[in-house]
């Protein structure tokens, strides 16, 4: 197919509004997902009901193995990608540094951080002209955290998103002349339920009060930038950084 994109945790929340507007604008979607299988396919029958094309694979980011069978699945069941959402990322419950211990850090930064460079790893392979491919788009999904530090939450969390923020950098420098585009969303308080994995499920409504626009945001808003970020009316965008914050 033309348009492949890849979708990590594109089960729920930003992930799932992501796989959808893709498939409205023409992609065929792996909706990648970890556990919650249910949601998952609740994504791709969604998709189909609209005339669009999806498959659910379950890969956990946080394994190699599961990375590279993921790439492997979407080359034979949709063929090559062009676009990769890294998207799937995960927060713990809401403490200061002193209160967290190593394996917390590792499961965030593991997931976060290393599940992004080791799917972006695998598009390269696929992507890049210096490999044969016919190049193609990244968007990694960072967070306002990066920014503003996440202080009495999840300091880790942002820390995790501030790699983000320089793997993008370096990344998009690293492969623009072999046809790759790199950039990153930065969503602000956005209605879904990592909030919940915080210890917080209505986080947003505490937290909307600081909000320029006095709201919080819907995962479509962030979708919308993201597929601007992978379309071809983003061609000489590279390693940019789109804020969907409501102005904060
Ligand atoms: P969410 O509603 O909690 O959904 C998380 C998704 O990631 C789910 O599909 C989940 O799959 C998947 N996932 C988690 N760990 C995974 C793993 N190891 N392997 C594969 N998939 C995994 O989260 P969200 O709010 O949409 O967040 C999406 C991204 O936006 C994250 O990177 C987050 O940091 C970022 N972000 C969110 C906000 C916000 O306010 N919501 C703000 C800034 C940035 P399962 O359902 O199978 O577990």
């Amino acid at each position: 197919m033309e348009k492949v994109i890849i979708v990590t945790g594109g089960s729920r929340g930003i992930g799932a509004a992501t796989a959808s507007l893709a498939a409205q604008q023409g992609y065929a979607v792996c909706v990648n997902y970890r556990h919650n299988q249910a949601a998952a396919q609740q994504v791709v029958k969604s998709i189909e009901q609209l005339g669009g094309y999806a498959i659910a694979i379950a890969a956990d980011i946080t394994s190699e193995a599961d990375i590279i069978q993921l790439f492997q699945t979407v080359d034979e069941q949709l063929g090559t990608v062009t676009a990769l959402v890294n998207n799937a990322g995960i927060l713990e419950q809401q403490m200061r540094v002193e209160q967290m211990d190593a394996a917390r850090l590792h499961r965030v930064f593991t997931t976060n951080v290393m599940g992004s460079f080791l799917c972006a790893r695998e598009a390269i392979k696929r992507m890049s002209t210096q490999h044969g491919g016919r190049g193609g788009a990244i968007v990694n999904v960072s967070s306002v955290a990066s920014r503003l530090g996440s202080p009495g939450e999840y300091v880790d969390y942002a820390a995790s998103k501030g790699a983000i923020d320089a793997m993008t950098v370096g990344l998009a420098k690293e492969v623009a002349a072999e046809g790759i585009r790199v950039n990153a969303v930065c969503p602000g308080f956005i209605y879904t339920d990592i909030h919940a994995s915080g210890g917080e499920p209505n986080r947003v409504e505490r937290v909307k009060a600081f909000v320029p626009m006095q709201r919080g945001g819907q995962a479509k808003e962030v979708a919308q930038a993201i597929l601007w970020l992978l379309s071809d009316e983003a061609s000489y965008t590279t390693g940019g950084f789109i804020s969907v914050t409501g102005g904060r």
